[in-house]
């Protein structure tokens, strides 16, 4: 399936939640949700009841875009989380967590996970000294990701980081500031994934 390329706002306005995909802007009273909080397009406005199809339907597309995953890459990590021992839903999210793109944002390299992506692609990263630029590329315990040297010098990357310096790092991740690197120490644990969407919701609609 091709990547949307439309408004970002108009994907939290369908989903009648912020899921935080434009950075600053998202904090600011500029935010869409806030200003107008029906769904887009003509019949936004019109009330009507959600059935359950479609609560858990919202779900999936919700966590889909927060993370800005395809539908096809979304069900495969679904299926990959159903074959892990633990919980389906949260080995779901944690598999979405542990993307190389996540943690760049998470680690405060990128004001934006869609920010994240293109960082990744174009390069900007290593994972334990050696070159990756895939967005969905999943780290483990212990992988190390660091800003490429060539990089570090760059306006890009010194706005990024004056901008995002005072993020909260989560606990499952330990970052060098000065060396401009971020080392996965575990798997997130639920409640320290702040994803705005009920995870069993997903679980059921995959498993019908
Ligand atoms: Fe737009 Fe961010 Fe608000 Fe979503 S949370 S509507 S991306 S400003």
């Amino acid at each position: 399936m091709a990547r949307y390329t439309g408004p970002a706002c108009k994907l939290c306005r369908r989903e009648g939640k912020k899921l935080f995909l434009k950075g600053d802007r998202c904090y600011t009273n500029k935010c869409a949700v806030d200003r107008r909080s029906y769904a887009p397009g003509q019949h936004g406005q019109n009330r009507k009841k959600t059935s359950e199809y479609g609560l858990q339907l919202r779900a999936k597309q919700s966590a889909r875009r927060f993370y800005g995953i395809s539908e096809g890459q979304f069900h495969k990590y679904f299926l990959m989380a159903e074959r892990k021992a633990g919980i389906t839903g949260t080995n779901l999210l944690q598999i979405c967590e542990t993307r190389l793109d996540n943690v760049v944002y998470e680690a405060g390299y990128a004001s934006s996970r869609a920010q994240a992506r293109q960082f990744v692609n174009h390069a900007h990263f290593t994972v334990n000294g050696k070159k990756v630029d895939i967005p969905s590329y999943l780290l483990s315990a212990g992988d190390v990701v660091a800003v490429k040297e060539k990089s570090k010098s760059t306006d890009e990357f010194k706005s990024v980081a004056e901008a995002n310096g005072s993020r909260p790092v989560p606990q499952w991740l330990e970052k060098n500031e000065d060396a401009m690197e971020v080392k996965v120490l575990r798997a997130p644990e639920r409640e320290e994934i702040d994803t705005p969407v009920e995870e069993h919701l997903i679980v059921e609609f995959y498993s019908k």
